[in-house]
């Protein structure tokens, strides 16, 4: 079985460690999906655009994820996002080959009882409006791709759906960008905030390797919005708990299955994560 990627921890060594400028248009703080994206849209927008990462470049939540991009069971009003996202997807795997690890498996819920086929049921109204291909799948369906399944009596499935590799997207993605022009550095923890009337006009860093000499980067409206975004926001918000992901697991699906197990991918990684329990960490920074 071939392994593709793996955990990304502050053991592996540092790929990015550009000297922060003293002034720039944009700080992005953290190196997950959100500012790796967001560093390579604004850079290609051409903004002098610098990403601060106190670790390493989606070696939190962006590398553990389950990597779907999911139009299925989506708010309508999501919906039209998503679509465009997969497109973007689709660019990024075709100008990052391998590294993005873009797949069009599809995505399938799975029903215990007829409510819940219900309930399905009505949400392929929303996905005929946004012409999607989602459609029902009944026992038999089921039972031919996953045999023994315990409980399940149907489902929805989305075949156009796909997955992307997490552990190796983010990083690739981040190469390509600053191969571009953003500004990376990994270890770079950003500590404070600077705002004179209203503005951001710094954002105080330090490294881990050298905490004596703190730095600074200036510049005039840098991260204005979304500050004034984070000043408004209630004082406490809600973030999802962590899913994790491991390597190879043969024990875990042997062709039997049932809510609680795990599913092995076919490059022999899997996906663990409970399937109705959340921790949900009201926190400031889950804004
Ligand atoms: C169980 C579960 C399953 C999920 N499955 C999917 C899925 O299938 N598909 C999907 O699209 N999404 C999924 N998500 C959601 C997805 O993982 C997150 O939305 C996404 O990873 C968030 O990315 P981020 O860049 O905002 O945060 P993160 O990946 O957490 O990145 C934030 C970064 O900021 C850095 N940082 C923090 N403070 C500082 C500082 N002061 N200075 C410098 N750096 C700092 C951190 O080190 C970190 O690297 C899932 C989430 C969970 C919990």
């Amino acid at each position: 079985m071939t392994r593709i990627g793996g955990p990304i921890s502050l053991t592996d060594p540092v790929r990015f460690s550009d000297d922060p400028p003293r002034v720039c248009d944009v700080v992005i703080i953290g190196g997950g999906i959100a500012g790796v994206m967001t560093g390579l849209y604004l850079t290609r927008a051409g903004l002098r655009v610098f990403l601060c990462e106190k670790g390493r470049i989606a070696a939190e939540q962006s590398s553990r994820n389950w990597g779907w991009v999911r139009q299925q069971g989506r708010d309508p009003a999501e919906l039209p996002i998503m679509i465009r996202s997969l497109r973007l997807w689709e660019r990024l795997d075709q100008g990052l080959g391998a590294h993005v690890g873009l797949v069009r498996g599809g995505v399938t819920y799975l029903a215990e009882d007829e409510a819940t086929m219900a309930r399905y049921q009505d949400w392929l109204a929303i996905a005929r409006d946004h012409g999607l291909d989602t459609r029902l799948v009944d026992r038999a369906e089921l039972d031919a791709v996953l045999p023994n399944a315990s409980g399940w009596i149907g489902g929805l499935t989305t075949p156009s759906d796909a997955r992307a590799e997490p552990w190796t997207a983010v990083p690739a993605i981040a190469a390509m960008a600053h191969a571009e022009g953003l500004g990376i550095a990994e270890n770079c923890a950003a500590r404070t905030v600077e705002v004179a009337n209203g503005a951001v006009t710094g954002v105080h860093h330090g490294t881990r390797a050298d905490p004596g000499r703190p730095g600074v980067i200036g510049g005039q409206g840098m991260v204005r919005a979304v500050w004034r975004e984070c000043r408004n926001a209630p004082a406490a918000a809600c973030g999802a708990g962590d899913s994790g992901r491991d390597g190879p697991t043969a024990a875990d699906f042997e062709g039997a299955a049932d809510s609680n197990s795990p599913f092995a991918a076919k490059d022999g990684n899997y996906t663990l994560a409970p399937k109705s329990n959340m921790m949900l960490v009201p926190t400031p920074c889950a804004i």
